[in-house]
């Protein structure tokens, strides 16, 4: 998402660390706002909506056409901001971001959005994603003379805008040729167009969804109006990550006009139909696997129990790792209603199994608390690739489905039974079909190229390699000369 002014502006700062973190991380959540003399109260409120897509940092520009007013620092949207600093983000346009790195490390530097200086004016860029060549995009740059501020892809796409600057003011959300990731348009009661990552941040700021952006598509807002470009007008095939609708986004968000909410069930009743279990009780893991096992109780008509209650206000872990305090980690978010398992065979719904610690202590949870047996089902097939398209799943070594068997996974589980679900079910369950997705962390077919170099901080080994070779050679132009 990019916004577009003649120029100057303000940084800031804040600070804050994720605890433990037993999910695939997001990458980030995007919004903006044109049109409209709350500007930053509304952007703030979408940031708010569009929090689970990174806690990192957040930040957001605005501009009344003539200058541009920033905000960023490290932390959640309301570590970050406060009313202050909200008044003094004039401007009827603005553009937010909440971020967890997936390439470049999680530093203020790196907060977005990215703002930059060139002959037509200013822009500033919030992105979500993650740009497969973007150690090959950034040396083409720098040898034509950019230079560069931060180690985020992000940055690139700042430059390469910034090359044929359009003139005036105006906002732009741009979707990838292949759709990887969600960006809906949507207007708000006095005419304002908004974009959000997801329409939930619709919802809260009572925006009407519009439409989604299509792939390859780039919307520009300005006083005319919203004006479409089919930048890639050789249709590339579609791939949009079905994690989405597995676990990342919010349940309340609709996606290609299915509600996340609803496929989630779908999935639970779809994995009822494949795993048939005799038990007595369906328990979720919250929040995420919740979906799902209400639709695998009402598939299978057994009793649905909410026997993990979640501590929503867990905060940041002071202690030093050890495994007394891994342990101790583990269990802090979720506690167990005992009553409702004890001396029962119970059937826990999960989204995921990455690297299996979480899912171990569950059942141990379950099976201290007099559990007879203890079913786990996943709603996803096993993950057993990495993923380049800016998911923070690990190299494959570290994804427990990659590196052992089934049942080795069950035993390591301590589970009486282990079952997934399977890609064609996952897929059924979206009403979509299968090509108008990507599976690569599933199936390996991974539908753009990528360099295999790539991971989250490419950028910062290039840097440092460079400021080595450039120390090596100053140290040995000090070397004495023999001859
Ligand atoms: S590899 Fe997996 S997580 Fe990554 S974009 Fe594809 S489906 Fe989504």
């Amino acid at each position: 998402m990019v916004q577009k002014s003649p120029l100057p502006s303000t940084p800031a700062s804040g600070l804050s660390k994720c605890l433990v973190q037993h999910h695939p991380k997001h990458y980030c959540g995007v919004f903006g706002i044109h049109g409209h003399p709350n500007a930053a109260e509304l952007t703030y409120y979408g940031l708010y909506a569009l929090q689970h897509r990174g806690q990192e940092s957040a930040g957001i520009v605005t501009t009344d056409g003539k200058t541009f007013n920033i905000h960023r620092g490290m932390g959640l949207v309301p570590q970050v901001f406060n009313s202050d600093v909200l008044h003094r983000l004039v401007g009827h346009t603005g553009i937010g971001h909440t971020r967890y790195s997936t390439t470049g490390s999680s530093n203020i530097v790196n907060a977005q959005p990215l703002t930059v200086d060139c002959a037509k004016g200013r822009i500033a860029i919030g992105h979500n994603g993650n740009l497969t060549n973007a150690a090959q995009l950034r040396e083409e740059l720098e040898a034509s003379g950019s230079i560069f501020q931060t180690t985020v892809d992000s940055e690139i796409i700042l430059h390469l805008l910034a090359q044929p600057a359009r003139d005036g003011h105006e906002s732009a959300g741009a979707r990838d040729p292949h759709g990887f990731r969600p960006l809906a348009l949507g207007r708000m009661d006095n005419g304002a167009f908004v974009l959000a990552s997801e329409t939930c941040a619709f919802d809260l700021i009572q925006a009407k969804y519009v439409r989604d952006i299509e792939p390859g598509e780039i919307v520009i807002i300005n006083s005319e109006g919203v004006h479409s470009i089919q930048a890639f007008p050789t249709p590339r095939r579609e791939a949009f990550c079905v994690f989405e609708y597995v676990y990342f986004a919010r349940p309340d968000s609709n996606i290609a006009n299915r509600n996340v909410y609803k496929v989630r069930v779908e999935m639970g009743r779809q994995l009822a139909r494949e795993h048939k279990i005799q038990a007595d009780v369906i328990v979720p893991v919250p929040d995420s696997g919740n979906c799902a096992a209400l639709g695998y109780s009402l598939e299978s008509g057994i009793p649905f129990e909410m026997a993990f209650v979640r501590n929503h206000y867990v905060g940041r872990s002071f202690l030093q790792p050890s495994q007394f305090i891994r342990d101790f980690n583990v269990r802090v978010k979720l506690n167990l209603i005992a009553d409702l398992v004890r001396g029962k065979s119970v059937v826990i719904v999960d989204d995921s199994i990455v690297r299996g610690t979480t899912s171990k202590a569950r059942v141990t949870s379950l099976k201290e608390a007099g559990a007879k047996e203890v079913h786990v089902l996943v709603s996803c097939p096993p993950h057993i690739n990495p993923c380049v398209y800016g998911i923070d799943f690990p190299e494959r070594s570290k994804l427990m489905a990659a590196t052992n068997t089934h049942d080795e996974i069950r035993r390591f589980l301590n589970a009486d039974s282990l079952g997934y679900l399977s890609l064609d079910g996952m897929v059924a369950a979206t009403g979509r079909p299968k090509n108008a997705f990507c599976l690569a962390c599933y199936d390996g077919n991974y539908p753009v190229d990528y360099d295999p170099a790539t991971d989250k901080h490419i950028i910062e080994r290039r840097r440092s390699r460079a400021g080595a070779l450039t120390s090596e050679l100053e140290a040995s132009l000090r070397q004495p000369r023999l001859l």
